[in-house]
């Protein structure tokens, strides 16, 4: 059996290794490193994909929801709505900006920012709302609009754990990303779609915000030479999008695989006790960036770890500390469902190639683990 790893990266790569060969040798050829020809192939491809309007590749996923919060340009001091149950990067870029992130608890069955919080943390600095679609699942983004054009805020989605996943109610539908007036997506290499190092992309249907964006991604120039405002060395390399182009015809294939292991693992984990499995959403596809346990409490979580760790299997705590509890964004808020959650989630290997016999035997250590701590 291979060793297992929580994203097998260079087996994704054996598998795909011609056409990703074909691809980056390509652009060596063209010389077209920087701004090039794949670059627009990919933006127009994923455009056309997840039907918006205008995708514009940046250097990371972080750049990407910095780039976002330049282009709105909020006065210094704007609040902008989010949670503490997340990744660091967006928290990070508001506070560069002079802008101030506010929390709001998650949902916890589904991780997810719980709108039915947003509403009484709206002030009248309150400027944007910043949802999450964390692990692969969307934010419920149908009363979270709704929300937003009531009290007229810009909503940016932070879709770089979601790429593909698709909203779809009675009333609204759309994938992740493009619900907003701006989405973000990042290609780092264990996201979804990931590029052999750094890449990022944005997402909106707004003409006038795409401009922006694109000018803010390339030193704020309109023509060359010409800055028209103080923007970013922030571009999407044309050898990464030569990558990305030929894992995307792949992509339809990733999720089927990923929705798979999901299901075995939802299936061999099942009445296992003090384990949850991932809820899902009703009104958005779950892509599976992670598949995220929820333990009894924290010695049992720490402990299963532990004891998969020494059996050769990789589990990962996304995210240890709430984001209102890090030294550098430190805020006095009570938030007792994302602190909990920071104590009780793990995240297990998950990836499209991850085998059936590796799967089987992730498995068994879990339920042995379990009946013997009964
Ligand atoms: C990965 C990630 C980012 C940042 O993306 P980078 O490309 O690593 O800068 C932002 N937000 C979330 C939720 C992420 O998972």
């Amino acid at each position: 059996m291979r060793s297992i790893q929580m994203v097998d990266l260079q087996g994704q790569y054996a598998r795909l290794a011609s056409e990703i060969d074909a691809a980056i040798q390509q652009v060596l050829q063209r010389a077209d490193f920087i701004q090039g020809g794949a670059v627009r192939a990919l933006e127009a491809a994923l455009s056309d994909r997840y039907e918006v309007k205008h995708v514009i590749g940046c250097a990371n996923g972080t750049d990407a929801l910095q780039l976002a919060f330049m282009a709105l340009d909020l006065p210094a001091g704007s609040e902008v709505i989010t949670s503490a149950f997340s990744y660091a990067a967006l928290t990070e870029v508001l506070l560069l900006l002079g802008l101030k992130p506010v929390f709001v608890e998650v949902d916890p069955d589904t991780f997810l920012m719980d709108v039915s919080a947003v509403e009484a943390a709206i002030t009248p600095k309150t400027k944007a709302i910043a949802p999450v679609h964390l692990y692969g699942q969307m934010v419920s983004m149908e009363p979270l609009m709704a929300l937003a054009n009531k009290h007229n805020l810009y909503v940016v989605e932070d879709a770089a754990q979601a790429i593909g996943s698709q909203y779809c109610t009675p009333g609204a539908h759309g994938f992740a990303g493009t619900m907003g007036h701006i989405g973000t997506t990042s290609f780092f290499p264990s996201k979804n779609l990931g590029c052999y190092g750094d890449g990022g992309a944005l997402y909106t249907n707004d003409e006038a915000l795409a401009t922006r964006l694109r000018c803010l991604a390339n030193h704020g120039q309109t023509v060359k030479y010409q800055h028209d405002l103080v923007g970013m060395n922030s571009r999407l390399d044309t050898l990464q999008a030569a990558v990305l182009l030929a894992k995307l015809t792949h992509l339809s294939d990733f999720e089927k695989r990923r929705r798979a292991v999901a299901h075995r693992y939802d299936e061999g984990l099942a009445g296992l006790s003090g384990i949850e499995v991932p809820k899902r959403t009703v009104d958005s596809s779950h892509v599976f960036h992670q598949y995220t346990l929820k333990c009894e409490n924290r010695e049992q979580r720490d402990a299963l770890k532990a004891h998969l760790f020494t059996q050769g299997i990789p589990s990962m705590i996304y995210y240890p500390i709430p984001l209102h509890w890090q030294t550098a964004y430190k805020q006095v808020v009570n938030l007792p469902v994302s602190e909990d959650l920071c104590t009780r989630v793990l995240s297990l290997p998950m990836c499209p190639e991850l085998a059936i016999e590796q799967q089987e035997y992730i498995l068994n250590n879990i339920r042995n683990f379990i009946q013997k701590s009964q």
